[in-house]
């Protein structure tokens, strides 16, 4: 404790435990690195890190006294300890100090009951746990507090960090450029050009970021950001960066805390570059390990049929993995062909009892859809994730009596273009069977009623 010299003696017999973390090779060489030392790879093989917490030190808390502690903290005005990732800072990262956590009171988002739609497609239990109701409309926050956090903390340590970057399509930046315009720590977004939507555009120039706009698609950027951040002294914060993962994976905790502490039967998880799937199946092996649930949900990884590298690995059993190259698919946040997190993915589903689905696009924009029209308001990634839905469900295997959770990654009114361009029926290859389109009329009383009495005789 850096005070310690000065720390009164009931804060001493008080004994809080050293919780500790650290980087270590996700392929399982020995060896650690610290949190706050600038490293994507291991030294030795070369394979991505991860995050390693010292068990032992959590289990000095029972599975009982880390459940009280979550409730207690649980979105309430401590901070950072309100947000959803920070009230469970010991199992993500506990090296940073409260000082250095730049917070947006992420998490704790809305666990939707979608009853009308579960009753649609003859599911009892059907949940949506809405990530993108969150500062920047996505589940990126969560992962990149943490990342931000850290490197305001080694900024503060001394460490020279000039800035930090991420290649993106679309939401990444977003929180990224947000998280560094709070903490005054320079941002650099690379997009592929006319890849991502006008908001997802928006925000980083709003936030100050500089944005560049390449010829190319995600992977061509993401290729471009590893090399600056390889050669120069840029900090990379797309999600080959374990510190995202470690405050993503509190989705899992957060879900089951909902419920409370009932683990769902099944998880479904749109997936494009693979970060999301690996950090919710983390938090679910974490609680197992620490006791506080006692089996593991199904987990499902949903993709778009035109991006879909994990799915085609799935098919030989992981025993192959090939990447592909993406097709332009409106679920614009997961076209990738060659996904940085295929690894960690492949290990994590291998841990459940799991299933790799595709998606249409038909499939996926019809399922937005319909979902829309029960109260939601989806992004095209989460319709990705509820076609795959439909599709189990017809097939047996998802059963109507499991309680189901999707995970809804962003906020629809990023997609507005994708809305409005379906209920125009304007998508090609879409019949748009979900469409409502506006009826234009002249400022006329007698116009207007008798086009609302039409329309309510036929509903
Ligand atoms: C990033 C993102 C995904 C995919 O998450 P991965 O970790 O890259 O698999 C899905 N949906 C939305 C909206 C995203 O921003
Ligand atoms: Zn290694």
């Amino acid at each position: 404790m850096a005070n310690g010299a000065v720390s009164q003696s009931f804060e001493l017999t008080s004994a809080e435990p050293q919780f500790r973390a650290w980087f270590a090779c996700a392929a399982g060489c020995s060896g650690e690195l610290p949190l706050n030392q600038v490293a994507y790879y291991c030294p030795k093989c070369g394979s991505l890190l991860d995050v390693h917490h010292d068990i032992d030190v959590l289990h000095t808390r029972s599975a009982h006294a880390w459940k009280q502690i979550f409730e207690d903290r649980y979105r309430r005005t401590s901070y950072p300890y309100g947000s959803g990732v920070w009230g469970k800072k010991e199992m993500v990262c506990p090296a940073v100090d409260d000082a250095n956590v730049v917070s947006m009171y992420e998490g704790g988002t809305n666990l939707f009951w979608a009853e009308r739609l579960g009753k649609q497609i003859g599911l009892e239990e059907l949940w949506v746990k809405q990530c993108g109701n969150s500062h920047t409309g996505s589940f990126k926050d969560l992962g990149m507090t943490v990342l931000v956090s850290m490197v305001k903390q080694m900024i503060a340590e001394g460490t020279k960090i000039p800035a930090v970057a991420c290649a993106s399509t679309g939401d990444t930046s977003a929180a990224l450029a947000a998280y560094c315009a709070a903490a005054a720590i320079p941002a650099i977004v690379i997009l592929p050009r006319n890849k991502v939507s006008t908001a997802q555009l928006i925000q980083p120039m709003a936030n100050g970021a500089l944005t560049l706009s390449l010829d190319t698609d995600f992977d061509g950027c993401m290729k471009i950001v590893r090399e600056l951040c390889t050669k120069e002294n840029i900090y990379l914060a797309n999600s080959m960066n374990s510190l995202r993962l470690e405050g993503q994976k509190t989705i899992s905790l957060e879900i089951v805390q909902q419920f409370d502490w009932e683990v769902p039967d099944v998880v479904i998880v749109p997936g494009g570059n693979l970060g999301n799937i690996s950090a919710i199946g983390r938090g679910f092996l974490l609680m197992r390990e620490l006791g506080m649930i006692d089996r593991l949900p199904r987990l499902v990884c949903a993709q778009a049929q035109r991006a879909n590298p994990l799915y085609r690995s799935f098919q030989h059993n992981f025993a192959e993995y090939k990447p592909v190259r993406a097709k332009k698919t409106l679920a614009s946040a997961i076209q990738i062909g060659d996904p940085v997190s295929i690894n960690r993915a492949i290990r994590a589903l291998q841990s459940f009892d799991s299933v790799v689905e595709q998606a249409t696009e038909e499939e996926l924009a019809d399922a937005s859809a319909l979902a829309d029209r029960t109260g939601l308001f989806n992004c095209p990634h989460t319709g990705v994730a509820l076609a795959v839905l439909f599709k189990l469900l017809e097939r047996g295997q998802i059963k109507s009596h499991e309680r189901v959770v999707v995970i809804s990654t962003a906020h629809g009114l990023k997609f507005t273009d994708f809305k409005r361009r379906y209920h125009e029926g304007k998508l090609r290859g879409v019949a748009s069977r979900h469409a409502n389109r506006p009826v234009e009329l002249p400022a006329d009383y007698t116009k207007a009623r008798d086009a609302i009495f039409r329309a309510l005789e036929n509903t």
